[in-house]
C-alpha cells in the first residue's frame, strides 16, 4: 500500500474504532466489527484478534479465518507466530509467514492461502494480554505505518478489553511471568523484609486513548516536553552539584533525548492518527522497547532503557502524576522498586511501613544506603530490569542477606523465607545478647564501639543498641530532611536532644557534609559546579566558604552542649590548614558565647576526619592538634581507588579488604598512636565483622559503625584472640596472600571468631 494511502487509512481505521466503540453493543461485537474495519482499511484479507483467557490465546475474533475456528483455536505462549508475539511482547512483521521458525498451520483457521503475516502484541500495563494480526494473501513486507497503525488499534483495543474484562484477571495477567519470580543482586543492606511492591514513581495507566480534540492533545505534549526538559536540565545542574541518584552519564542521554526531534515527531504522528497525548507516549514507547528487544548491543539496549525512563516521566508530567509513592503516603507493608534513590527521597518514606527497598542501580556505600541502614531496611541493588519484572502490589520476599528477592512467592518459596527468617531472628536475639555485654576478646584487649547516627530517633535508640556512644553524628541528615535551610534554634534543639539522650556516652557531631551524593536544593551554588561531586565543593570545603552557616552551627552546638563535653569534627579535610581555619571558626565562637556571658561547654575537642588520602601525609603536622582522628573509610576508599562510591558498576570490584587498603590504614593507626592520638574508623567497613576482625589486626581499637551491626561485631570481638589475630596480619601484609578475604575468613572459621 502507498505510504500517504496507508496514512490515511490509519486516521480512517482511528475514526472507524471511535465510532465502534462509542456505539452499542457487547464487547465481542465490537470486536467483531474492529477486525472487519481493520481488514477493509488496510486492505487485508485476514485481520485477527486473539485474547488470553486461562493462559491460552484464543482466537476472539477474525475476518477472513473460519468462523468456526473462533473461541476453538487456542495457542500456549510461544505457541506459533500468535504466541510468540505474546510471549514475547514483540512485533513480527513477515513477508513469508511459513519461513518463521515459529510458523505453525491450524488446519482449522484455512490460513494456508496466505503469505504476508504482521502481528503486535496487545499491552496492558506493559504486558501483553493478546495479539491484533493482519495476513495478506500476497508475499509483501509492511509499511512502518501499517504497523503502527495497527499498534494503535491494540492500544485502544487494550482499553476496551480490560474494561470489559474480557482477558485474564487485567492486573494478572503477566504472560511472560506469571509464576514465582527468583531475582539475585548486590547486597546492600542486609536483613528479611516482607510487603507488597510500590513503585518510587508510581506507573501510569492510561484510561483514555482516543482524543476529543488533537489539537488540544498537542499542546498538551507540547507543555510537557517544556517541562520535561526544564526538569532534566534543573537535575543536572544538581547532579554536578551533587545530587543523589541520577548519574551524570544517564542524564546526558536524558538531555540528549529530551531534545530528541524524532521522539517529539514520533509522538505527534501518533496524536495526528487520534489518540490522546497519554496514549502517544505510550504508542511510541511500546514501539521502542520492541525495537529494544530485538537489539543485541547492550550498550544501545541501556541507552532505549534511558529513553524509556524518559518516556516514563513524560507520561507522568502529561497525566499530572509527578508525585513519588512518599508524598501519596504507604498504606501498607511495602518493597519500595526504583532505578536508584537519593538519601533525602528515602527519607521521605514512613518508617512504619517502609520494609525493604529494591533498586536497578545502587551501591555499598552511597549515602542513600547509609541512610537505609541506619533506617534498618534491608536493600538489595543491581537488579537489573526491576521495574519490569513485578507489579504494583505483587507480593515481594526480600533476603538482604543474601542479595535476593522474590517477587509472587508460592507457599513452598515463602515457607523458606519464613524459615530462613526464624533462623535469622534466633541469631539476632544471640547478637542482640551481645549488645549489652563489654567488647572485650579474650586475651583482654578493650574495643570501643560507638554507633553512626543523624536521625532524630537514632538517639532515643542509642540504649538499645548497646553501643558506647555516638561516634559519628551525621548533622546533615537534618538538612537532607527538611525542604528549607534548618536555623540554629531548630539544630540547637536536635543537638541538645541527642546530648541528653547519650547521657554520659560521647557524641561526636560532625559538622555538614554537604555536596557529594548528599545534594540540598537550597544550597546550591550553580556557579560553583563540578565536574566530579565527590572531590569537588563539598563537606569542609563549601563550609570553610560558607561560613554563616558553619558558624550558625558551631553556635548551635555551642549551645546545645552547655555544661558538657563539646566534640566537633571536620569531615574531608585535605591539608591542616582546613582543619586550623575550621577550628578557628568553632573557637570564635565559643569566644563569643562566653562575651556573651553564655553558658559553655565544659571542654571543646576537636577531631578531623581522614577521608582524603594527602592527608595522611601531613599527619605529623595535624596531629599534635587534634583531640581525635576519625578515618572515614567510606570515602577514604574511593579516593585510594579512584572509585566513585556512587557509581553501581564500581560497586564490587575493589575489597575493603585488599593489601592497599588494610597498609594505608595500619600506617595511619600507628601514626597516630605514636602521637598519643585516638583513632577511630567510622566508616560502613567497621560494621562488617570480618572487616572489623582485620582492623583490629592492624591496631584499630576504636569503632563507630551502623547501630544494626553493634551485637554482631561484639560477638566476633568477644570470639577473638586480638593478639594472634595482629601477628598473622602482620604477616598477611608482608606478604599478601592471593585472596586477603577468603584467607581471613578461613582464619576466622578455623580460630572459631564469630564473623556471621
Ligand atoms: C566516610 O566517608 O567513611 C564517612 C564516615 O562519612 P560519610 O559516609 O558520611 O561520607
Ligand atoms: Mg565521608
Amino acid at each position: 500500500m502507498p505510504l500517504a494511502a496507508a496514512a490515511a487509512s490509519a486516521r480512517e481505521i482511528l475514526t472507524g474504532l471511535h465510532d465502534i466503540m462509542a456505539g452499542r453493543g457487547s464487547a465481542q461485537a465490537k470486536l467483531n466489527k474492529v477486525v472487519d474495519l481493520i481488514a477493509d482499511k488496510m486492505q487485508s484479507e485476514v485481520c485477527s484478534i486473539y485474547l488470553l483467557r486461562d493462559n491460552k490465546l484464543e482466537l476472539f475474533a477474525t475476518h477472513g479465518l473460519r468462523k468456526e475456528a473462533v473461541h476453538v483455536t487456542r495457542l500456549a505462549l510461544g505457541e506459533g507466530l500468535t504466541g510468540t508475539i505474546a510471549a514475547e511482547g514483540r512485533i513480527l512483521n513477515l513477508a513469508e509467514a511459513a519461513e518463521h521458525p515459529a510458523f505453525i498451520y491450524r488446519p482449522e483457521t484455512g490460513e494456508e492461502r496466505f503469505h504476508s503475516f504482521a502481528g503486535v502484541p496487545i499491552v496492558r500495563l506493559e504486558t501483553p494480554i493478546g495479539v491484533l494480526a493482519v495476513q495478506h494473501a500476497e508475499s509483501r513486507r509492511y509499511e512502518d505505518i501499517e504497523i503502527e497503525a495497527l499498534q494503535t488499534v491494540a492500544m485502544v483495543l487494550s482499553e476496551m478489553i480490560a474494561g470489559a474484562r474480557l482477558v485474564d484477571g487485567a492486573r494478572r495477567s503477566r504472560l511472560r511471568s506469571a509464576g514465582p519470580l527468583r531475582l539475585t543482586g548486590l547486597k546492600l543492606v542486609t536483613g528479611m523484609a516482607k510487603g507488597q511492591a510500590v513503585f518510587h514513581q508510581p506507573r501510569v495507566i492510561v484510561e483514555h486513548t482516543m482524543a476529543d480534540d488533537t489539537e488540544a492533545e498537542r499542546e498538551r505534549v507540547y507543555a510537557a516536553f517544556r517541562k520535561m526538559r526544564e526538569q532534566i536540565e534543573a537535575i543536572t545542574r544538581e547532579a554536578e552539584f551533587g545530587t543523589a541518584g541520577e548519574h551524570q552519564e544517564i542524564l546526558e542521554t536524558y538531555k540528549m533525548f529530551a531534545y530528541d526531534e524524532g521522539w517529539g515527531r514520533r509522538i505527534n504522528e501518533a496524536i495526528d492518527s487520534g489518540l490522546t497525548a497519554e496514549a502517544a507516549i505510550v504508542r511510541v514507547q511500546q514501539r521502542m522497547r520492541a525495537r529494544m528487544r530485538e537489539i543485541d548491543d547492550s550498550l544501545l539496549q541501556e541507552r532505549m532503557h534511558d529513553l524509556d525512563d524518559l518516556s516514563n516521566r513524560l507520561l507522568r508530567i502529561v497525566s499530572g502524576r509527578m508525585e513519588t509513592a512518599a508524598r501519596s503516603g504507604l498504606t501498607r507493608d511495602t518493597v519500595l522498586i526504583a532505578r536508584n534513590l537519593g538519601p533525602a527521597e528515602l527519607l521521605e518514606y514512613d518508617r512504619r511501613r517502609l520494609k525493604g527497598v529494591l533498586l536497578e542501580e545502587g551501591s555499598l556505600t552511597a549515602h542513600m544506603t547509609i541512610v537505609a541502614r541506619a533506617m534498618g531496611v534491608p536493600v538489595v541493588g543491581r537488579l537489573t530490569d526491576i521495574r519490569h519484572s513485578v507489579e504494583e502490589g505483587e507480593s515481594v520476599l526480600v533476603d538482604g542477606d543474601n542479595g535476593s528477592v522474590i517477587i509472587r512467592p508460592n507457599r513452598v518459596l515463602a515457607g523458606g523465607f519464613e524459615h530462613r527468617l526464624a533462623l535469622r531472628q534466633k541469631r539476632r536475639a544471640e547478637f542482640d545478647a551481645a549488645r549489652s555485654l563489654p567488647a572485650v576478646t579474650p586475651d583482654g584487649l578493650a574495643i570501643s564501639v560507638m554507633v553512626n547516627a543523624g536521625l532524630p530517633e537514632d538517639a532515643a535508640n542509642l540504649e538499645l543498641t548497646g553501643a558506647d556512644g555516638i561516634g559519628l553524628f551525621r548533622t546533615e541528615f537534618q538538612f537532607l530532611v527538611s525542604a528549607t535551610l534548618p536555623g540554629r534554634e531548630r539544630q540547637q534543639r536536635l543537638y541538645a536532644k541527642v546530648l541528653a539522650a547519650a547521657g554520659d556516652r560521647p557524641v561526636v557531631f560532625r559538622t555538614v557534609d554537604i555536596g557529594g551524593d548528599k545534594a540540598l536544593p537550597y544550597l546550591t551554588d550553580h556557579k560553583d559546579e563540578a565536574e566530579n561531586p565527590a572531590m569537588g565543593w563539598r563537606a569542609l570545603r563549601l563550609s570553610l566558604e560558607r561560613s554563616t552557616l558553619m558558624k550558625a552551627q558551631a553556635r548551635a552546638l555551642i549551645e546545645a552542649a552547655a555544661g558538657k563535653v563539646l566534640r566537633v569534627m571536620f569531615p574531608m579535610v585535605s591539608e591542616p590548614w582546613e582543619y586550623e581555619e575550621a577550628r578557628a571558626l568553632v573557637e570564635e565562637q565559643v569566644a563569643w558565647a562566653r562575651s556573651a556571658h553564655r553558658k559553655l561547654p565544659s571542654r571543646v575537642e576537636f577531631g578531623a576526619m581522614l577521608e582524603v588520602p594527602a592527608l595522611a601525609e601531613t599527619l605529623d603536622q595535624l596531629l599534635p592538634r587534634i583531640d581525635f582522628l576519625s578515618i572515614g573509610t567510606n570515602d577514604l576508599t574511593q579516593f585510594l581507588f579512584a572509585a566513585d562510591r556512587a557509581d553501581p558498576r564500581l560497586a564490587e570490584r575493589y575489597d575493603w579488604l585488599s593489601p592497599a587498603i588494610l597498609r594505608f590504614l595500619r600506617r595511619v593507626a600507628g601514626q597516630a598512636r605514636a602521637a598519643g592520638v585516638p583513632v577511630r574508623v567510622c566508616g560502613e567497613m567497621g560494621g562488617r565483622p570480618l572487616e572489623a576482625m582485620a582492623l583490629i589486626g592492624i591496631g584499630i581499637e576504636q569503632f563507630s559503625i551502623t547501630p544494626a551491626a553493634v551485637g554482631s561485631i561484639k560477638a566476633m570481638v568477644r570470639s577473638l584472640d586480638a593478639a594472634a589475630c595482629r601477628t598473622r596480619m602482620q604477616q598477611w601484609l608482608e606478604r599478601p596472600p592471593p585472596d586477603m578475604r577468603r584467607t581471613l575468613g578461613e582464619w576466622a572459621r578455623r580460630h572459631r571468631v564469630a564473623i556471621g
